[in-house]
């Protein structure tokens, strides 16, 4: 067989950036500053690759199919509404790319079982879903197969909020050993020579958002920090939410209790305040939030008057995203059409990428061509 250049394989001569979610609800405030922000300010100079990591929606809730096939239909309708052009940036379905699977395995011989449990994120994620010992084999697994997700595309660049860092990590150091294992790239090579040294696979860079990591809406958990925003938390306001819901979860939401009582300032710290958290993260006008936030630790101005606020500027910010979503949420077969022909492109990148490992592994023994229809 003869293999087309990466370029050609992706019908495009911009450098690549993969990154994705997991279809465990909707897109909420976290996703949008973490990493939607992100998307769309790349979409048009980068070859985008959006994965919808379905396969990982199983790691938890593997009784509940219909949710996860609802959810991935939510999130990429979030993704049209926010303003992702399916005509510029490919988004699909992790479950439509068999190539991915192919490399998990050969990835997973790659890295010491210990030292994938030792990631901090699968334990933060054990720790906050309440998962105890009773985790399935599959769980960690899902740090290899998010390396593969992000090495079948050997994206430049990795859009991600900074829970995902460890993971990136693991992504980086599986390159350096395949690179080293199979494409003889000395050791000592610069992370940045590993493919002009003869490696496949780029030693690849995370792109943190505006916001690393935006708080929910809850109070602090087990270790006294507040909890990230999350789909599974129970937390988070999402960008489909109506303007009635944004004004119930803010209302009700978790503020300081120590506000009222706190003589010393740092006991106000936002970072102990969601509400506070929101208003930087969210407001445009930073003399009103600084002039606000001096009066709200002097016991001057209520959360009310705060909380008021905050509705207004959240239901400003997804306003515009509610009304694209309706036109989307009337064409579902829509959605799933832009779905599959991302993933006749995303196969055709994934495919090319395990030919070229096989390859490179001497295990290339015959050749195929995947058919989505
Ligand atoms: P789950 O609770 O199911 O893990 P999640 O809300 O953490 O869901 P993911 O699908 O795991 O969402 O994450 C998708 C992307 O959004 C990742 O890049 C992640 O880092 C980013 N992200 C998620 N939550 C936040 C947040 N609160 N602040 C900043 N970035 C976030
Ligand atoms: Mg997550």
């Amino acid at each position: 067989m003869t293999l087309t250049r990466s370029t050609e394989a992706s019908g495009s001569s911009k450098p690549r950036i993969l990154t994705g979610d997991t279809p465990t609800g909707r897109l909420h405030l976290g996703h949008y500053v973490g990493s939607v922000e992100n998307r769309l300010a790349l979409q048009k100079d980068y070859d985008c690759y959006f994965l919808i990591a379905n396969k990982h929606a199983f790691t938890t809730r593997a009784d509940r199919p219909d949710e996860i096939r609802q959810s991935v239909i939510d999130i990429a309708t979030d993704y049209l509404a926010a303003g992702i052009d399916p005509n510029i940036a490919t988004l699909f379905i992790q479950s439509e790319v068999p190539a991915i699977d192919e490399l998990t395995f050969f990835f997973a011989m790659l890295v010491p079982f210990n030292r994938v449990m030792r990631n901090p994120t699968l334990k933060d994620e054990i720790r906050d879903k309440e998962l105890g010992d009773n985790y399935s084999f599959g769980f960690p697994l899902y740090a290899v197969g998010q390396v593969a997700d992000i090495l079948a595309f050997r994206p430049v660049m990795v859009p991600v909020g900074e829970d995902q860092l460890p993971h990136l990590e693991l992504t980086r150091e599986i390159s350096r050993r395949f690179n080293q294992l199979y494409c003889g790239v000395d050791p000592q090579t610069e992370d940045r020579d590993y493919v002009k040294k003869g490696g496949l696979f780029p030693i690849i860079e995370p792109k943190l958002g505006r916001v690393k990591r935006l708080v929910g809406l809850g109070a602090p958990g087990a270790n006294g920090e507040l909890l990230k925003m999350s789909k599974s938390l129970n937390n988070a306001i999402f960008l489909s939410d109506d303007a009635e819901a944004v004004q119930k979860k803010i209302m009700g939401m978790y503020t300081d209790p120590k506000r009222l009582r706190a003589t010393d300032p740092g006991e106000t710290n936002p970072d102990k305040n969601p509400l506070w958290a929101l208003q930087e993260t969210f407001n445009p006008d930073t003399a009103w939030v600084a002039e606000q936030q001096e009066a709200y630790r002097n016991g001057k101005v209520g959360d009310v008057v705060i909380k008021r606020k905050l509705i207004e500027v959240i239901n400003t910010l997804i306003d515009p995203i509610r009304t694209r979503r309706k036109q989307f949420e009337a064409r579902p077969d829509d959605v799933l059409d832009v779905l599959k022909q991302g993933a006749r492109r995303a196969n055709a990148v994934a495919e090319e990428t395990l030919a070229l490992a096989k390859q490179k592994m001497k295990q290339d023994y015959s050749t195929r061509t995947l058919t989505i229809s």
